[in-house]
């Protein structure tokens, strides 16, 4: 039976990993803290000891890690996936990352004659737990054709962006209009607050017009609750627009707004909101 491998069990991988081991696939798990592994172990999964291993076990092995670094870390450190990587294997990573990072990646897969695909996921825990994420995939097409199967059991709709490196553009640019409507959605609500109006109100007039959207229906719902809890950690978020931002200065490409709503995610994860969700950004606007 094939073998496909999972490492990075944070809040989105340990749920894309269950979807695949529920759906009957069999699995390898790494995660670099072993503990994060147990639950999954005890659906039926194996438990490998490093990422070299899984890699070399596996003919599919995917991965969801924190950012650039940790990416970078799995594949070229010691006992990484490089490692274990031989012809004909695959690599699909499903990190947020710069389009840099990912294609020095696919380079290094590819010239250990294994194939490499970028596959950043839009949508959060819940889109994860349930199998409907959004799949922006790039790079090697032989090998999204055979991730398609497992693909389908995480996402509802899964996109083939063409060349290494679209993926993790189309991902950064889609977060970077993300991280700007939170900022006006906790500046409003603020401003609202301040001026003596009904925090509900104004949720239900934006909800009734033109701007109505599920972030502003779920996360506005939630900041009203005082619920912060990470469905996107808010060091995530302050990445993405950090990563966003580095990408317009490379191509020449003026962000005023971007770049101000990166120094405001900045301020949150200096004052300590980084593990909770990028939703926390209202405390230091409020
Ligand atoms: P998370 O809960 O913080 O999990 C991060 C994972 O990366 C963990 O498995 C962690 O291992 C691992 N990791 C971090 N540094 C590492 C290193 N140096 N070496 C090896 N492993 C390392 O993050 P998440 O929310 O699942 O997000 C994962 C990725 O998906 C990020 O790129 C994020 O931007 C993106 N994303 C997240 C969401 C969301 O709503 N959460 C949505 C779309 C995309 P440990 O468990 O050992 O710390």
């Amino acid at each position: 039976m094939q073998q496909y491998g999972f490492i990075g069990l944070g809040i989105m991988g340990s749920a894309m990993a269950r979807n695949l081991i529920t759906a009957g696939y069999q699995v390898t798990l790494w995660n670099r803290n072993p503990e994060k592994c147990r639950e999954l172990e005890a659906l039926g999964a194996m438990v490998a000891n490093s990422p070299a291993r899984v890699a070399a076990h596996c003919h599919i092995t995917f991965a969801m890690l924190a950012d650039p670094a940790a990416a970078r870390a799995v594949c070229f450190g010691e006992e990484g996936v490089l490692a274990g990587m031989t012809t004909g294997k695959g690599y699909v990573d499903f990190s947020t990352v710069d389009a840099a990072t990912s294609q020095e990646i696919g380079a290094a897969i590819t010239a250990k004659g294994g194939r490499f695909l970028e596959a950043p996921v839009s949508g959060s825990r819940k889109p994860a737990e349930d199998g409907t994420l959004i799949i922006l995939t790039a790079g090697e097409r032989t090998l999204y054709d055979e991730a398609l199967p497992c693909l389908e059991k995480l996402g509802k709709k899964i996109l083939y962006l063409g060349e290494g490196g679209n993926g993790a553009k189309m991902k950064l640019v889609v977060n970077m209009i993300m991280g700007g409507m939170m900022a006006n959605l906790c500046e409003g609500l603020a401003l609202g607050a301040k001026a003596g109006l009904v925090p509900a109100e104004l949720l239900d007039i934006l909800e009734s017009g033109a701007v109505a959207n599920p972030l502003f229906r779920l996360k506005g719902g939630n900041i009203l609750a005082g619920n912060f809890a990470p469905a996107f950690p808010l060091k995530h978020m302050q990445k993405d627009l950090r990563l966003a931002v580095e990408l317009g200065d490379r191509l020449g490409q003026p962000l005023p707004c971007a770049a101000a709503v990166n120094e405001r995610f900045k301020e949150a994860k200096k004052e300590g909101f980084g593990e909770e969700d990028f939703s926390a950004l209202y405390k230091t606007v409020s």
